[in-house]
């Protein structure tokens, strides 16, 4: 019997700690801190366009010909396999003068991973960026935007900053071209980070109204890096 019960505590005590290190936090919602950034100053009308899950096969011409017709620069939070696939667009992105972040190698739940092996899928990433001659990048955004311990340990080890984001547009769900606009427009507050994705058509044809109507209200576009900095550059 006390073997029996020994061996539930035991079994309970693994339960536990595979549940505090695999369970994911977040995403969520923080002003600027130590640890990275969600959102920027609260008094300030900027406002960061953020496309994870690039560069894509497609449409991202499209995404690039709308944001330089308005002259502005955008955050991409990139894939390093589809980086390292696609490395003409890659390359076009920074020459256009949008930031490159990390958004893992191959897209896993990092929080699902060990840390060796997270801090592997960011250095893979990394290396993408690095061997294009681009700058190596800042921000890390975990898939889905979830992270544990286990990721704030890899990227203290990196010297990576989380890059999360403070609204969804939820442009990934396939919702029509207005409701995006809508959710958008109505939602930015200044210091909002959008999260957006390459390659869907609906962001694409939603970026000129948001775009229009978030000018008319004064805002300014910057990039993720200009809002740690502390504003425009
Ligand atoms: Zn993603």
């Amino acid at each position: 019997m006390k073997d029996l019960m020994s061996l539930f505590y035991r079994k309970l005590l693994t339960a536990a700690l595979t549940l505090f290190l695999c369970v994911e936090w977040g995403p969520l919602n923080a002003e600027r801190s130590r640890w990275g950034i969600a959102s920027g100053d609260p008094f300030v009308k900027e406002v960061v366009l953020t496309f994870d899950d690039g560069p894509r096969e497609h449409g991202m011409q499209e995404l690039m010909a709308v944001l330089g017709e308005h002259g502005i620069h955008a955050t991409f939070f990139l894939v390093g396999k589809f980086a390292e696939r696609y490395a003409p667009i890659t390359l076009s992105l920074a020459a256009a003068g949008h930031e490159i972040a990390n958004h893992s190698y191959t897209h896993p739940k990092l929080y699902t991973l060990w840390v060796e092996k997270i801090m592997r899928e960011a250095e893979r990433c990394d290396e993408v960026v690095e061997a294009l001659g681009l700058r190596k990048t800042r921000f890390l955004r975990p898939p889905g935007g979830s992270f544990n311990i286990k990721i704030f340990n890899a990227m203290r080890r990196m010297g990576l900053r989380l890059g999360l984001w403070s609204l969804n547009s939820a442009d990934y769900t396939g919702r029509p071209t207005e409701e995006i606009v809508h959710l958008v427009t109505r939602s930015v507050k200044p210091g909002t980070v959008v999260l957006m994705h390459s390659g869907v058509p609906n962001t694409v044809t939603a970026l000129p109204q948001i775009i229009r109507e978030l000018h008319a209200q004064g805002y300014h576009f910057v990039r993720l890096e200009d809002l740690w900095n502390g504003g425009r550059t």
